[in-house]
């Protein structure tokens, strides 16, 4: 069931499919690295693809849906996942959960929510796509940043409503927002967030494997992602040149 790599470590490799990643993702704060094997068609020129290496004939464990990365992104898909009844597992490369989203800020813009109505701000998704348009120097992937500002509500609302996570002010935010967009969380850090987010992944039975680093993503003969390789161990900055972990 283990595969061994060429200097003869034993590597796992994790199979996922069948879901449809629009199906999970639609409710969540952002896209995550989720692997499927229906609807993630990787854009690998066919040098690209051979790169990537071969498919293994057998799997070590299979999931519908794999997610990479522990933080905002990777925890709301793996709730939304498996709230659409899939199998679910969350693999994270730090010996902790949480990434960069459990230390920030704890300002999460949104546009026409209740808190900015109740404090007499005028705003809209459309305002917000136009202030992330501009500060972004119209660099943005304009579809992708409207699908931010049309979901910040929701994505507001599910955070407060679905896990319970608590806002005290509205702040403007650095990021060339024009009005009061920013609510802050109650503790003035993601951790508000992560936490609770971590705890409806734990009630919901959901997986989350630490120290286990995504090495690659195998892909088909049609380009498709369908399962990733992993190295299990501590993480690549604690590693000593040359230690392989597997
Ligand atoms: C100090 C700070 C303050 C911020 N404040 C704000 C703010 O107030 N408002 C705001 O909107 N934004 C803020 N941001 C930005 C915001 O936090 C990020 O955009 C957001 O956290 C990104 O979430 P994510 O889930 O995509 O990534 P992350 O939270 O970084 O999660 C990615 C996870 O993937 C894991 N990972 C990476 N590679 C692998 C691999 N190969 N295998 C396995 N796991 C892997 C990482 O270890 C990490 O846990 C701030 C950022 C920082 C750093």
């Amino acid at each position: 069931m283990i595969q061994k790599n060429s200097r003869g470590k034993e590597r796992k490799k994790m199979e996922c499919s069948n879901v449809s990643r629009r199906g999970f993702l639609k409710a969540g704060f952002g896209l995550g690295a989720v692997a499927t094997t229906s609807g993630l068609a990787l854009n690998l020129t066919k040098g690209e693809a051979h790169a990537a290496g071969p498919v293994p004939k057998k799997w070590d464990e299979t999931y519908d849906v794999v997610v990479i990365g522990s933080g905002f992104a990777g925890l709301s898909a793996a709730i939304e996942a498996k709230n659409a009844g899939s199998t679910v597992i969350v693999l994270e490369k730090m010996p902790v959960h949480g990434g960069n989203s459990i230390i920030n800020g704890g300002d999460f813009c949104a546009a026409g929510t209740k808190m900015q109505k109740e404090a007499g701000i005028n705003d809209s998704a459309d305002l917000m796509l136009k202030d992330m348009l501009k500060a972004g120097l119209y660099l943005n992937n304009p579809e992708l940043a409207k699908i931010v500002a049309d979901q910040s509500r929701d994505a507001l609302d599910w955070s407060q409503n679905y896990l319970g996570a608590h806002y005290i002010k509205l702040n403007f935010h650095g990021g060339g927002h024009s009005v009061k967009r920013a609510h802050q969380t109650a503790n003035a850090s993601g951790s508000e967030l992560v936490n609770k987010m971590f705890a409806k992944v734990k009630v919901l039975g959901v997986n989350v494997q630490t120290r286990t680093k995504l090495a690659r993503f195998i892909v088909n003969n049609e380009k498709r992602v369908v399962g990733v390789e992993v190295s299990k161990g501590i993480g690549s900055l604690m590693k000593k040149p040359g230690n392989h972990f597997t």
